[in-house]
């Protein structure tokens, strides 16, 4: 089947797929079960680097599991703190980075999710660190407790980047059931390490 129109989650990586090569420098800033690390870790390839990036460590054990499993540990960094501290680890220029808000699946403990306020620092700093034409995507679920403020906050935030640095799209398909994620999408549009917010 030649689907156009994607779900949302392979419709992030076609993106991500779209602006990186072999040997690029990428971020994963929710690690979770390592989904996102383990595609961005095999796009780059052996000679790239990706850095991951998780609050809890149960998420990082479960990524690092998963990565060994299918080969592609080596090129992978995980850290465990804030992606709000990206610019901590990471040095520009990134190709991409990548978002999948709220919990982390089969976890025992479900109350931890991400937050509007650290997630919106992340972003701010991935714009600086993304080379020109670079991408974030970011998954947004709002099914959960605090989901819907992070979403509301998230796009209060995008109105304030300015079209001449940033594109932002939003995409989502409209007949799926049961809180179905939309994405986030920005593309740098020219060269900057520190932009303003109007
Ligand atoms: N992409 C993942 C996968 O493929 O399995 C799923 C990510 S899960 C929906 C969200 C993750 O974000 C959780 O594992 C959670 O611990 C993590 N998280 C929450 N706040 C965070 C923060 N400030 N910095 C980094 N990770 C955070």
């Amino acid at each position: 089947q030649n689907i156009i129109i994607h779900r949302v989650l392979p419709m992030t990586k076609r993106l991500i797929q779209r602006v990186t090569n072999e040997g690029d420098v990428v971020v994963d800033a929710t690690a979770g079960n390592g989904n996102d690390t383990q595609f961005l870790a095999e796009t780059v390839g052996p000679n790239g680097r990706v850095f991951a990036f998780d609050i809890q460590q149960e998420a990082l054990d479960a990524t690092k599991e998963r990565l060994e499993q299918n080969d592609c540990l080596t090129q992978v960094q995980l850290i465990c703190d804030s992606h709000a501290n990206v610019k901590k680890y990471v040095e520009a220029p990134i190709s991409g980075a990548m978002f999948n808000l709220g919990y982390l699946p089969y976890s025992e403990d479900l109350s931890v999710v991400t937050r509007a306020e650290s997630t919106i620092a992340a972003i701010d700093a991935l714009l600086d660190l993304l080379k020109k034409d670079g991408i974030i995507t970011v998954s947004v679920y709002d099914g959960h407790p605090g989901g819907p403020e992070e979403r509301d906050a998230l796009l209060e935030y995008v109105r304030t980047l300015y079209q001449k640095d940033v594109h932002v799209a939003r995409y989502e398909l409209l007949n799926q059931r049961n809180n179905p994620p939309f994405m986030l999408a920005f593309e740098k549009m020219r060269d900057f390490t520190t932009h303003e917010r109007i």
